[in-house]
């Protein structure tokens, strides 16, 4: 494909913007999909379907556990890749998705760009890949079912009690718990395995990144971290690896790097922060924050502590 038929910029206003860019230039003079992103620590996509950040595209998603079906989808998630995306359009458009936009209307050259890629698919060898990759999930739709189906179960941990999601890692369930007030003996704390409270930790970072980030200190530690976490989060659900030691330091030092993470629940103010400070998490919620604000607050920066000490 030609350098100059890039994703355009999206125009849509009411999807947020996260953080200024001092490499604007450098990264829009990369093509689409075809110079590997040397830059980052892996490629990540937004998922077509539910919008989750995701690490590989053709494959059943971690979270929702569609995968594209058709040459078209095919195409759309090859071309919402962090390879020809920057990170802000990235996140808009898993924003955008979530927010059920049609992108094809939201980015102004998609539709032309989907439709150039599957009149060409012979004639272009870069996409005999994709297209073969695509046609083998259609010819196994019962295998890639099932396997979406396993992703969905471990990615969503629920309390063995109650049947509800966990959001802390290390917490008791918080369903469960707020029934038990007033009771007298200790509360047990979840059960979760060393590999559920990595997944419930790293899903929380991302959802709460995805969701409620609206700013930081360092724009270039959080995109690595971002990597990293989506990184992460696929090897623990797809392959049930926890990150080794060296994964485990890069990710510390990416955190230590971003140092905040400022959150305005889509208001003027910022209501609430989590910053590192010598290697100690603080975590800040304005009064103006409503119960569940302040919980999401709590709940990220019990989240971020659990990893940083893990
Ligand atoms: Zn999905
Ligand atoms: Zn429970």
């Amino acid at each position: 494909m030609d350098k100059d038929k890039q994703i355009q910029k999206i125009q849509i206003r009411s999807i947020e913007k996260l953080g200024k860019k001092s490499d604007l230039a450098m990264r829009g003079l990369r093509a689409l999909g075809f110079v590997k992103d040397k830059k980052h620590f892996t490629i990540i996509y937004p998922c077509q379907f539910c919008g989750r950040l995701i690490n590989y595209a053709l494959t059943p998603c971690i979270f929702c556990g569609n995968y594209p079906k058709s040459g078209r989808e095919g195409v759309i998630a090859y071309l919402l890749s962090s390879n020809g995306l920057e990170f802000d359009d990235l996140m808009k458009i898993s924003k955008a998705i979530k927010d059920k936009f049609d992108l094809e209307l939201l980015i102004s050259n998609f539709r032309e760009l989907i439709d150039e890629i599957l009149k060409n698919k012979r004639g272009q060898p870069e996409y005999k890949l994709l297209f073969r990759m695509v046609e083998d999930s259609i010819n196994n739709k019962e295998r890639q079912r099932v396997v979406g189906l396993e992703y969905v179960k471990r990615s969503h941990i629920v309390c063995d009690r109650c049947g509800q999601e966990i959001t802390g890692a290390d917490l008791p369930c918080i369903h469960c718990f707020s029934q038990q007030q007033g009771v007298e003996k200790p509360f047990p704390p979840n059960n979760l395995s060393i590999t559920e409270k990595w997944i419930v930790a790293t899903n929380n970072l991302l959802l709460f990144t995805e969701n409620h980030l609206s700013n930081t200190d360092n724009v270039e530690g959080l995109e690595e971290l971002i990597f990293v976490s989506v990184y992460i989060i696929n090897r623990l659900i797809e392959k049930n690896e926890l990150p080794d030691d060296n994964l485990k330091s890069l990710w510390r030092d990416l955190f230590r790097k971003t140092k905040s993470f400022y959150t305005h629940f889509g208001g003027e103010i910022a209501k609430g922060s989590i910053r590192i400070e010598n290697d100690k998490i603080k975590i800040e919620a304005l009064e103006s924050c409503t119960g569940e604000e302040e919980f999401t607050i709590m709940a990220f920066g019990h989240n971020l502590s659990y990893l940083l000490k893990s």
